[in-house]
């Protein structure tokens, strides 16, 4: 399309042309997808963009594809629910959720990078993909994988959540469990990824995996009437998804789809792994890996990847961090259940429950605007909360049995 220039190292700036490599010859750096902004400015406005299907393929000048997009026709485009119970709990005037917990196929934001990482891997030619995954990008890839009729390396940790190994096993995949955190994972598929010729989508299809978590940040803007929120706050696994939101706020700004943005970006993360939230709050440009131990699997990542860049983010933008107890993830899932009628797994719960803190310690003002971002459904999650919802009333099939239980049901409201 001629929109896109190359890679680009982040450290060193070095370029390189659009090929499956991750890092810098030179510095080791990371590759991030570099475009010509200038051409797209020329290419694309919000009526053109509003013309298109409701899927995530509506913004492609901005995503880095050749031809025509080939994985994910219907992922994306997931609701921005205006949270108003929610926000009553709260006290706040303005809240949003970026519901993600239904993109088409498997309910998880992932759905859109493997969307972007899969279109491309067919473009370069791969008969085979893999994955180093927490949970979502497992199944992700097995589905995306399965339609798209690629064979399937699917390496997980194997302490996984029972029903998201049963959510990919469905589609067939060769799944792989090692024994080991993810970390472990990732530095094993590392090493594989430079034996085998496949397309790995977070190793060396990782700065086109990447760019599809734009995504997301496109909609929000498109949903609140082509404008930025004044906050917008992320879970963070390898800070990836964060970096991307910010990124593409300021996409849209560059290319005179939005002219002003001053949102404030902020990170949320559960205290059982939170390698990102601790740099910034202790004010440290390091991040100190850990060894994950949280119910929020989907977030354990001790060694983050893009960490240094998040905290970065969320130094220049204004924001902050926040961190979260497993009982608090817990309260929070069943808050946005019960107020707002959502469903969200464990990453959810340390969204919102982060997003509490940070209202209660007025790093988020009551007359700001605020999106939280809902990256992964309930459903997948369920054992979290095994023990922490209230049981079904038994009763015989007959009317007297249900009328004394509905007594007790109102004397107890
Ligand atoms: C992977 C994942 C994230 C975070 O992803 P990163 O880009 O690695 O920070 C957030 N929420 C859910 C549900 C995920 O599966
Ligand atoms: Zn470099």
């Amino acid at each position: 399309m001629g929109h896109i220039k190359g890679l680009k190292c982040r450290e060193c700036g070095r370029e390189y042309a659009i090929e499956p490599i991750y890092v810098c010859e030179f510095c080791f750096g990371p590759l991030e997808v570099a475009y010509d902004y200038k051409s797209i400015a020329g290419d694309i406005s919000r009526k053109k963009i509003e013309k298109r299907d409701k899927n995530l393929w509506r913004y492609r000048e901005l995503l880095p594809i050749d031809g025509e997009p080939q994985v994910g026709l219907d992922s994306g485009f997931t609701p921005l629910i205006r949270a108003d119970n929610l926000a009553r709990v709260l006290g706040v005037d303005e809240l949003y959720l970026k519901d993600d917990t239904v993109v088409h196929p498997t309910l998880s934001f992932k759905d859109r990078v493997v969307a972007i990482a899969l279109t491309k891997a067919k473009e370069f030619g791969f008969d085979t993909v893999a994955c180093a995954s927490t949970g979502n990008l497992a199944h992700s890839v097995s589905a995306h994988g399965a339609k798209a009729g690629f064979k399937r390396f699917i390496f997980i940790p194997s302490t996984l959540e029972a029903s998201k190994i049963v959510a990919s096993l469905v589609y067939e995949p060769n799944l792989i469990a090692v024994d080991g955190n993810y970390d472990d994972v990732n530095r094993l598929c590392s090493e594989i990824a430079n034996k085998y010729k496949w397309a790995f989508v977070n190793i060396n299809i990782r700065p086109f995996y990447a760019e599809g978590s734009k995504t997301l940040g496109f909609e929000v803007i498109e949903q609140l009437g082509w404008k930025a929120p004044d906050n917008v706050v992320v879970p963070c696994a390898s800070g990836s998804l964060l970096t991307k939101v910010w990124k593409s706020f300021k996409e849209f700004r560059d290319v005179g789809i939005i002219k002003d943005l001053s949102t404030k970006v902020f990170a949320a993360q559960a205290t059982g792994c939170s390698p990102i939230a601790a740099a910034i709050k202790q004010g440290r440009d390091v991040i100190r890996p850990v060894k994950p131990d949280t119910i929020a699997k989907s977030l354990a990542i001790g060694n983050p990847a893009d960490g240094f860049y998040a905290a970065q983010v969320v130094r220049d933008t204004g924001g902050y961090a926040e961190d979260v107890s497993d009982p608090e993830i817990i309260d929070a899932i069943k808050l946005l259940a019960r107020t707002e009628g959502v469903f969200a797994e464990t990453a959810g719960g340390v969204t919102l429950a982060s997003t509490i803190k940070l209202i209660q310690s007025g790093r988020i003002k009551r007359d700001e605007s605020t999106v939280i971002c809902i990256t992964g459904n309930g459903l997948k999650t369920q054992e979290a909360l095994q023990g922490h919802t209230s049981s079904p009333h038994h009763i015989k099939p007959s009317l007297a049995s249900f009328e004394e239980v509905l007594e007790n049901i109102k004397k107890g409201e």
